[in-house]
């Protein structure tokens, strides 16, 4: 049998697409592969939780389009299924005077992303964040929490009572043409397709590739790493609490998540990761070492941020350092308050040339979409990511 639409990848990106082909056409015939035994294994089931709000992309950018009514469409989808979601507000908190241009700037994008955004003075701040320290600072109040894992079961959940062919523990190890149908091999056989979507997010360059497309831009893997308070120290921060990011580089920089459980991680950093799947520093792919010093790109990319990669990499050894970014946001954070969590690893599209692809990349021909670069805010943003998929391979019908 033929299907409709195959989808490589079952993190949150690619169970929204197969949710909204579903909405869109019942009958679909629609099978969703990954190579992890449970959905959402990777990025999906590895980062913050924050229902982001639009406040940070240049207007009319991707990002800036999906961020906003896709956190108000998450918050339906958790509100409706019973997710557990809070729509907490959050705050971004310049700590010193020279970062107040950069708060303003956002302020702007904020607002011409019609983002509800207003400034807080330093009274207005302590009210808040009593604990968090700043000269002044942005209130966003629709940005929230929930568990994107639990999103992603619950789309597994209905696609399964929809008849979706879900298929865990499979991964895409090659394709072929046949006629006008591709064949999908993988390491549980065949599946014949006439479309199929890449949403393999770390992958998604390597996918590409066994598709027979030259993708324009390869993943660099980052880890994020996080550390969790102990649960006395939790309270020092109540709901969302971010700086100022740095604008030539595409992450946010160390905040203050307190999570749907109300524990309070602090993180992620940045550092470049040693494989694909690079969850900690002894985890080293021989290939992808050898891709880090040969790559063109990844050498000007280098030389271009070497400095705040090795501040990256000496803040990931060093507990101190790390302790010492995020008490300029919350000075009242000790050393014993601070216990390793487990670390998320970042797909980042980088193009040839070493420039770090800020906005999401889509590719499609004729039988395959790519989600080439689906980084933060792209769980937030997920279901409407689904949507515009599902209209892409309408269009080509
Ligand atoms: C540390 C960190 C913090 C973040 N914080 C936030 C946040 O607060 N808010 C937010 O909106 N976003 C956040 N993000 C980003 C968000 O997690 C991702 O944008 C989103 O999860 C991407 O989903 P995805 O489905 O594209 O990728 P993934 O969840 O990585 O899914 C890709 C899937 O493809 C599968 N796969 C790969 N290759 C194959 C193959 N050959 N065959 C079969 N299957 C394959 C993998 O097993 C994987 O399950 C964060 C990310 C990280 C890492």
């Amino acid at each position: 049998m033929t299907n409709d639409v195959a989808i490589i990848g079952g993190g949150i990106v690619g169970l929204a697409t197969a949710h909204a082909l579903i909405e869109q056409q019942p009958d679909r015939r629609i099978t969703v592969l990954d190579k992890e035994r449970h959905w959402g294994a990777h990025q999906t089931g590895h980062n913050s939780g924050v229902i982001h709000s639009g406040l940070y992309y240049p207007p009319g950018s991707a990002k800036a389009r999906f961020a906003r009514a896709g956190g108000e469409a998450m918050y339906r989808f958790c509100t409706d299924h019973g997710i557990p979601v809070r729509r907490t507000g959050k705050v971004v908190v310049a700590t010193s005077i020279d970062q107040l241009p950069r708060l303003a700037e956002l302020q702007r994008r904020g607002t011409a992303n019609g983002v509800q955004v207003s400034e807080l003075d330093q009274i207005g701040l302590r009210e808040r964040e009593p604990h968090v320290r700043g000269v002044r600072a942005l209130h966003v109040p629709d940005a929230g929490i929930t568990d994107f894992a639990a999103v992603s079961e619950k789309l597994a959940e209905l696609l399964a009572e929809r008849g979706v062919d879900l298929r865990p523990a499979t991964e895409l190890l090659g394709v072929r043409r046949d006629g006008s149908d591709l064949v999908l091999l993988t390491d549980r056989g065949e599946i014949r397709t006439r479309r199929a979507v890449n949403c393999a997010g770390l992958h998604s360059d390597a996918v590409a590739e066994l598709a027979g497309t030259t993708p324009p831009a390869r993943v660099l893997p980052f880890r994020g790493e996080y550390y969790e308070t102990t649960s006395f120290s939790r309270d020092l921060v109540n709901s969302l609490v971010y700086p100022v990011p740095d604008p030539a580089f595409p992450f946010l920089g160390v905040h203050l998540t307190r999570m749907i459980d109300g524990s309070l991680h602090v993180g992620p950093n940045a550092v470049p990761a040693l494989s694909r799947e690079g969850y900690r520093w002894g985890a080293i792919s021989p290939s992808h070492l050898q891709r880090l010093v040969t790559d063109p790109g990844l050498r000007v990319l280098a030389k271009k941020y070497w400095r705040t990669g090795a501040t990256e990499i000496a803040r990931s050894a060093l507990k101190p350092l790390f302790l010492r970014a995020a008490r300029t946001l919350l000075p009242d954070l000790r050393g014993h308050h601070l216990l390793r969590a487990e670390a998320g690893v970042r797909a980042q599209a980088v193009t040839p040339d070493g420039t770090l692809v800020d906005d999401f990349l889509v590719v499609e021909d004729e039988n395959w979409v790519h989600v080439l670069n689906a980084p933060s805010p792209a769980a937030t943003a997920s279901l409407l990511i689904g949507k515009d998929i599902a209209a892409r391979l309408r269009s080509r019908e």
